[in-house]
């Protein structure tokens, strides 16, 4: 039965999807290439309007890891044998245009940190949603090398939200705190 006709449409349809596959998986590491890049940029302004020292710390501990992110998935790309291409993430472009006015909205108020938490949580979601899906993708592809790399980076996004939510919480009673001395 092996040599059927049928069993060869199969595996022709099954070649044909892993093709298409192998693509999308290039085109969206590219895309995350292009996030992160945009991030290596955005975040240093976030760090600046911080007003929390913990949050200052914990987005610049982050920082150190995107550039590390840009290089890995350049790594990833290599480990199949493939580069990556010029793009732009219009996702990420968004997240951060829109944190940018969030910024400028809050400056002066005691919300800002909380502001600059939330912009920084979305861009942390987009991340993990992405990630998670490529490595996915390498796993069913059988790219060993790229899906542990890309587990790498997933984790440290998803530390980067927990920790988020740890200063969130900090900076919550932070606030309370000056808002009962100051009465
Ligand atoms: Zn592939
Ligand atoms: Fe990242
Ligand atoms: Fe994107
Ligand atoms: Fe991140």
């Amino acid at each position: 039965m092996k040599n059927t006709p049928s069993k060869d449409k199969e595996s022709e349809s099954a070649n044909r999807m892993d093709n298409d596959l192998h693509k999308l998986f290039l085109d969206e590491l590219s895309d995350l290439y292009s996030a992160e890049k945009q991030l290596t940029q955005a975040l240093p302004k976030m760090i600046k309007a911080a007003i929390s020292p913990e949050l200052k710390e914990a987005i610049q501990a982050h920082l150190k890891e995107t550039q590390n992110q840009v290089s890995r998935l350049e790594e990833v790309a290599e480990s199949v044998g493939e580069e990556l291409d010029e793009k732009t993430c219009a996702a990420m472009k968004g997240i951060i245009e829109e944190a940018g006015e969030l910024l400028d909205e809050q400056k002066g108020k005691s919300s800002l940190d909380a502001a600059i938490i939330a912009a920084a949580q979305k861009v942390e979601h987009y991340e993990i949603a992405s990630y998670g899906t490529v490595r996915a993708w390498a796993e069913q592809m059988g790219h060993d090398d790229a899906a542990q790399l890309l587990q790498e980076t997933l984790d440290e996004e998803s530390a980067a939200d927990e920790k988020l939510t740890e200063v969130a919480a900090t900076v919550g009673n932070e606030s309370g705190e000056d808002r009962r001395e100051n009465e």
